[in-house]
């Protein structure tokens, strides 16, 4: 097949497009994966910034695919930083030497359906012209960083980095006046990290997080061998839980007295880990009263480590619940702003007006003279990849202006008006947030390969969703969400960090072992809610 001749075309070269690339390959095709980068990793190439690090834990981020490439690699600890887990990727690359299928430092800026031939023409931003019978996103959930936010930002006679853009030869921080816009579990991370190394450092919060603390052991040989020891039980357990974490919900809250409520808060609280938040009590997600309890726990774990009642009120949500929506874990983020060089600023009622030559300039007209931005400022998630992409299915159809009206798939898998376009990390999957991520992508790659191969054997070539079946999948997803707290609250979950976005829940949150019953069975069904031809 020519070189511009594909059977796939694969967008992104991180945990999803590599094994993606991995397993078409294996079944023969003449496939090659794109990515902007000048490497392998996707989210853990760009997110290169101080402090960067896992809140899930290692081993169980690791594909579980191939038991040789899970114990070939031995982590230094829980909760590894970004240099360790880029590493880890370019071990997979090396290993299942994927590389010599991947363009690295491409573009993909079009990608046009032409009903003529049933292919895909795909074009490269320096020209490049593809032609691929299925083109296959892996583009990642957040990848399109929310970058040129702020009038004025040119103009800024310092430095301003988007923490998703952080230079590879890293910035220079030392003794300057930093100020870092966002508090989210990114933001955290950065000021956690910097704070001790900057001369100054001004952070501007417009809503206050809840915060708990990652409690991250360093690996001894013997603990790195008895994680490996129960790589079976991991690849039998991690699909079917409700977020693809080891752990899942166990109790219900309305069977255990106070006490026992308290005691199990306070033991789960003090495993570190993301588990209260993901698998203590399910009801968190849809009781009020619930939610109201288990927030209150959280106030006092964080009013107790802050020393000053003012910073309560910077720092201490309130006006939404625990849970509803990321939890970040963090080390010594709240006693970070004990440090007399680090000044909590509340933007909510004074936002940030523009960005000035000297520095942040807030509506009441207070400047704030800096060197340095940092802008952790998240996201266009789970949409914004591809909607930076001109994609056009049938009948000229525009991706991006059908999202801007109603964000729509079916099953997270496909987009009804786009034959054979296959999609990974977009909106109502798990893999749309509510998840260990490698668990959802490994699922989701692997539906993919397997509906390629089933279609390549039985002489189909073409899949699409039909609008009934799409349509029943969108509502199934809106019934769940729309009784969770989760699609009542603001953030990039439900999409209200993007003016203009249409508001929905973007991550399926039915359970990833549920969702990945419901999409084993429409395969298996004859790829019910689909046509094939
Ligand atoms: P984010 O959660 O969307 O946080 C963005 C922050 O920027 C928020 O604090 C937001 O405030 C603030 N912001 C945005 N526009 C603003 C404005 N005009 N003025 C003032 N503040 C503004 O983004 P993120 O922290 O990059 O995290 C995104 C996701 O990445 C996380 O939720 C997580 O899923 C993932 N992540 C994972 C890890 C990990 O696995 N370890 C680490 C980092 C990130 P508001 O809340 O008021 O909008």
């Amino acid at each position: 097949m020519a070189a511009n001749k594909l059977d796939a075309l694969i967008i992104g070269a991180g945990v999803a497009g590599l094994y993606q690339l991995h397993m078409l390959r294996e079944q023969g095709l003449a496939v090659r994966a794109y990515d902007t980068a000048s490497d392998v990793g996707g989210t853990w190439y760009w997110n290169r910034y101080p402090g960067a690090r896992f809140d899930s834990e290692a081993y169980i981020y690791q594909y579980l695919f191939d038991e040789d490439l899970y114990r070939g690699w031995s982590w230094s600890e829980r909760f590894p930083a970004q240099p360790e887990i880029e590493r880890w990727l370019h071990y997979v690359a090396d290993t299942l030497d994927l590389r010599r299928d991947i363009q690295f430092n491409t573009t993909i800026v079009s990608a046009h359906f032409d009903e003529n031939t049933d292919r895909w023409t795909v074009t490269t931003g320096d020209g490049e012209v593809i032609d691929t019978q299925f083109l296959i996103t892996c583009c990642g959930m957040l990848s399109a960083p929310m970058a040129d936010l702020f009038p004025g930002q040119s103009e800024f006679s310092g430095e301003i980095f988007h923490t998703a853009r952080w230079p590879k030869e890293g910035a220079e921080l030392a003794g300057k006046r930093v100020g870092v816009i966002g508090n989210g579990a990114t933001g955290i991370q950065v000021i956690q990290t910097i704070a001790g190394e900057v001369g100054d450092l001004t952070v501007f919060i417009r809503t206050p997080q809840y915060a708990i603390p990652m409690s991250n052991p360093t690996y001894s040989e013997q603990d790195v061998e008895a994680y490996k020891a129960r790589f079976s039980e991991l690849r039998d357990t991690l699909p079917h839980t409700f977020t693809g974490f080891e752990y899942d919900f166990e109790e219900e809250w309305s069977a255990l007295t106070a006490e026992q409520r308290t005691e199990r808060l306070e033991r789960i609280y003090n495993e570190g880990s993301l588990r209260l938040w993901l698998a203590s009590f399910g009801e968190l997600f849809s009781d009020q009263q619930v939610s109201d309890e288990v927030s209150e726990f959280v106030r006092e774990k964080m009013r107790a480590r802050l020393d000053d009642p003012e910073l309560f009120e910077l720092l201490v949500p309130t006006d939404y619940g625990f849970g509803t929506h990321r939890v970040p874990l963090e080390t010594n983020y709240l006693e970070v702003y004990h440090r007399e060089n680090v000044h909590a600023v509340s933007v909510r009622n004074n936002p940030i007006a523009r960005i000035v030559p000297e520095g942040i300039l807030l509506e009441d007209g207070t400047l704030y003279e800096l060197d340095v931005i940092v802008m952790a400022t998240g996201f266009d998630a789970g949409t914004g990849a591809l909607t930076r992409i001109d994609i056009r299915g049938r009948g000229g159809r525009s991706l991006t202006e059908d999202w801007s009206r109603d964000i729509r798939t079916t099953m997270g898998l496909m987009v009804e008006g786009y034959p054979n376009m296959l999609t990974t990390a977009v909106p109502l999957a798990p893999s749309a947030a509510l998840c260990n991520m490698t668990t959802c992508l490994q699922q989701q790659t692997e539906w993919i390969a397997a509906c390629i191969q089933h279609m390549n054997s039985n002489g189909l070539g073409i899949i699409e969703p039909t609008i009934a079946g799409q349509d029943a999948w969108v509502n199934h997803h809106d019934e769940i969400a729309n009784a969770t707290l989760v699609s009542k609250t603001n953030s990039w979950y439900m999409g209200s960090n993007v003016p203009g976005k249409p508001r929905r829940l973007l991550s399926y949150i039915g359970g990833v072992g549920a969702y990945r019953d419901a999409t084993l069975k429409a395969a298996a069904n004859g790829y019910e809610g689909f046509v094939l031809r």
